[in-house]
């Protein structure tokens, strides 16, 4: 008899690897690789559901139990995306199962119902991922309908209450129970319908391409059977969308399909009536605010083959699509790209492995693409495509940088520069709208003088220190190196040296104490909510002609207004010192975007940045538009300190109630690491205090390890991990692993 390799549906990281079944004489032609089956597991032999993942020729276990039954006759995914799943459980550090669970998503397969409420009632988890995972292990035995909610919701960020209990057959009395005990927490969400309502959309026909757009179409469409990766670098406007419209066509032509990923907040209306403007009905959109009934339905129309070009959020990429013939990865510098839960993988990565997998090209574009994909341009592993004008010939506005120290000096204490506010009245008596960005909500964590500029870097890693307030320390959360707090500035003496902290709500108030007459609405996470949706705030904005909008980083992004000819970032230098080695690739990408935001209209826009630093360089070439020039000293600063892309980072860290325990077993681990990498370019950091050393009564360390990853490196670390969940009393510790984390929090 033939011999089956199982994934079982438990998450305990004991359960997390192959177990093998026979196929027994009256399943022997069915059993194929991704379906979901029953299995006798254990002494009592409970039926268990696992997924089929190999068919070995022989096995180490003397006596096989049988093969139950098959739940579903549809694989729920085929040999290449197994592949996928095997890439994510080795490159991420994911367990087999997580990893499954990421390509399929819950519930397929089942008829969902749909929901045609506009604001769906659900929930959420309302803890991270591994406490969740506590939870879920205590629940298990406990209640197990409350574990398998939790086990839901930490496959989906969030699920509606009727799909729960459409999908696990339970009642509202179990997710009440876990709200009442803080596990889950309700959340309403306005559905964003796929709003394609095909009558009210006239077809469009492709626009006669300029040259650079020609060359790239060409390019691109040449290599149609070849696997190669493309870096399509534009300005916002030059015309790469039109780009991707016309190579996806060509693609349609030949009886092939398409993947295009792009970040949640640009995934509008106006964005899908483009491609449904195109392509009509065989597009297929995949998004975050889709009912589980709606997103059965798109994977049901994606896998029968109806839609064949899949527009999508990061999850996208695994679409169950047949015939690949391009993928496209919109704003590829986007952090949204990477996964926030396990395993957390990078959409991009994974978009150039199921290239390679069907031999076809992957087109990367950005206005301000990452440092990473740049350098894989210049140095000739993609081929870089450049679109140098506008299609739509827009001026780009005045850009002026502010000195704080100097606003300062003159006894300017306020958050706004005197130029600033100027321009904020010439605005309002204008009639014309103003937006105020501040890049953080809370409090930053830097210390630096309002005198000089001066900031509190670590001495190894050239990242800003993070300030512990309760013990009046600074340490660096990526080498674990502490200082004292400093009270006078070591450049200049001045006593003005302090941590940074201030919100959106405090701008609010001091701009209510300057402009009293002034309309104003603030956008930022305590004002948006499900049914007050970024979207809908901006609506507004629009149309009751608000004077002023102020906003963190979801003010910045594919915003389009006519009226807006003044936008201040009240504070570049937030930006500047994020505690993270990518804090000037950030600030230059968010100038960017944000000066785009002011003069799209017809009339010139200005844009504001105040600094206590304005000779900085990289806000001088963000000013100028100037990528090549701040590409170039970015490369070279990261090879001088061996960041990405001269390396890989991998963040391990340990949590857990008791400090000293934490510290323990991160002791232990970094040891461990150290010894097993000593003969390998590797270098292992901390472990050192998060940047959130303690949250929810947990307390967090931190390893660092900068090395080149490779299959050695890959192993010595996950052993790392698994020796460490060896030991039963270290389960009150958790290990969370990340692969070139965006946020190193
Ligand atoms: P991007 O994706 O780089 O932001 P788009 O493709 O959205 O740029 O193009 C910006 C604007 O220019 C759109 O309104 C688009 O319709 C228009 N456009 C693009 N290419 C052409 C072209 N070849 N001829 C005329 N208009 C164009
Ligand atoms: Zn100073
Ligand atoms: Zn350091």
């Amino acid at each position: 008899m033939q011999i089956a390799s199982v994934v079982v549906n438990k998450t305990a990281r004991a359960l997390d690897r192959l177990f093998d079944y026979l196929i027994p004489e009256r399943l022997e032609n069915q059993i194929k690789i991704g379906m979901l089956v029953y299995v006798p597991f254990g002494k009592a032999n409970q039926r268990i559901e696992a997924y089929v993942v190999d068919f070995p020729h022989k096995t180490q276990i003397k006596e096989l139990k049988e093969i139950d039954s098959v739940i579903e006759p549809e694989p729920l995914f085929d040999e290449k995306l197994l592949e996928l799943i095997f890439f994510m459980k080795k490159r991420y550090f994911s367990t087999y199962l997580a990893a499954i669970k990421t390509v399929v998503p819950y519930g397929m397969g089942l008829h969902g119902k749909s929901v045609s409420d506009k604001v769906l009632k659900g929930s959420a988890l309302a803890l991270s991922y591994d406490e969740a995972f506590t939870a879920l292990e205590t629940a298990r035995t406990k209640a197990p309908v409350q574990a398998r909610i939790i086990e839901l919701l930490m496959q989906n960020e969030f699920v509606a209450n009727t799909d729960i209990q459409m999908l696990l057959g339970c009642s509202v009395a179990a997710i009440r129970a876990l709200e009442k005990k803080g596990v889950i927490e309700p959340v309403e969400i306005e559905i964003f319908r796929n709003p394609v309502d095909y009558h009210t959309i006239s077809p469009t026909k492709p626009l006669t391409p300029n040259s650079d757009q020609q060359k790239a179409i060409d390019v691109i469409s040449d290599s149609q059977a070849d696997f190669g990766v493309f870096l399509l670098h534009g300005v916002t406007g030059s015309g790469k969308t039109e780009v991707f419209l016309q190579c996806i066509e060509k693609v349609l032509n030949q009886g092939k399909t398409a993947i295009v990923l792009v970040p949640e907040i640009s995934l509008t209306p106006q964005m899908i009536h483009r491609f449904a403007g195109r392509f009509g009905r065989q597009i297929a959109v995949l998004h975050s605010r889709l009912s589980m009934g709606e997103r059965n339905d798109e994977y049901k129309r994606i896998k029968n083959g109806d839609a064949k070009v899949v527009i999508g959020v990061r999850s996208a990429i695994f679409a169950p699509l047949q015939n690949l013939g391009l993928i496209v990865v919109d704003e590829e510098h986007e952090s949204s790209y990477k996964s926030q839960s396990v395993p957390s993988y990078h959409a991009r990565e994974i978009a150039a492995i199921r290239a390679k997998q069907q031999g076809i090209p992957l087109v990367l574009a950005s206005a301000t693409p990452s440092i990473e994909s740049y350098y894989k341009a210049l140095s000739g592993k993609y081929k870089l495509l450049t679109l140098t004008n506008r299609a739509n010939s827009q001026i780009m506005p005045d850009v002026t940088i502010v000195d704080m120290r100097r606003e300062l000096v003159e006894g300017n204490r306020s958050l706004f520069s005197n130029p600033l506010k100027q321009a904020i009245r010439e605005n309002l008596d204008k009639g014309h709208q103003t937006i105020l960005f501040l890049n953080r909500r809370g409090f930053s964590t830097f210390i630096s003088c309002r005198s000089c500029g001066y900031v509190v870097k670590c001495p190894r890693c050239n990242i800003a220190l993070t300030y512990h307030k309760n013990r009046d320390f600074l340490t660096c959360h990526y080498c674990g190196y502490t200082q004292k707090n400093l009270h006078v500035c070591p450049e200049c003496s001045s006593h003005y040296i302090k941590h940074f902290g201030t919100g959106t709500q405090k701008v609010e108030e001091e701009l209510a104490e300057l402009f009293p007459e002034a309309s104003v609405l603030r956008m930022d996470l305590d004002t948006v909510s499900a049914k007050n949706s970024h979207q809908k705030i901006l609506e507004q904005f629009e149309k009751d002609k608000i004077d002023v909008l102020i906003g963190t980083q979801m003010v910045t992004k594919g915003l389009d207004f006519e009226n807006v000819t003044l936008v201040g970032v009240l504070a570049a230098d937030m930006s500047l010192n994020l505690d993270d080695y990518r804090a000037n690739e950030k600030t230059f990408d968010l100038i960017t975007q944000v000066c785009g935001r002011a003069g799209r209209g017809s009339y010139a826009g200005r844009a504001f940045i105040q600094s206590y630093m304005p000779e900085n360089s990289v806000l001088q070439m963000a000013k100028l538009q100037d990528y090549q020039s701040f590409y170039e000293e970015e490369i070279s600063l990261r090879k001088s300190l061996m960041y990405p892309p001269f390396c890989d980072i991998v963040s391990l860290v340990f949590s857990g109630f008791s400090e000293a325990f934490v510290d323990t077993c991160a002791q232990k681990a970094a040891k461990q690491l150290k010894d097993a990498l000593k003969n390998i370019p590797a270098e292992v950091l901390g472990p050192g205090a998060c940047g959130f050393y303690k949250m929810n009564n947990k307390y967090r360390k931190r390893i660092l390890i900068k090395c080149r990853l490779n299959d050695t490196i890959l192993n010595i670390i996950s052993d790392c991990i698994a020796k460490h969940y060896k030991s039963k009393e270290n389960q009150a510790v958790s290990v969370l692993a990340e692969t070139n984390p965006t946020h190193i929090m």
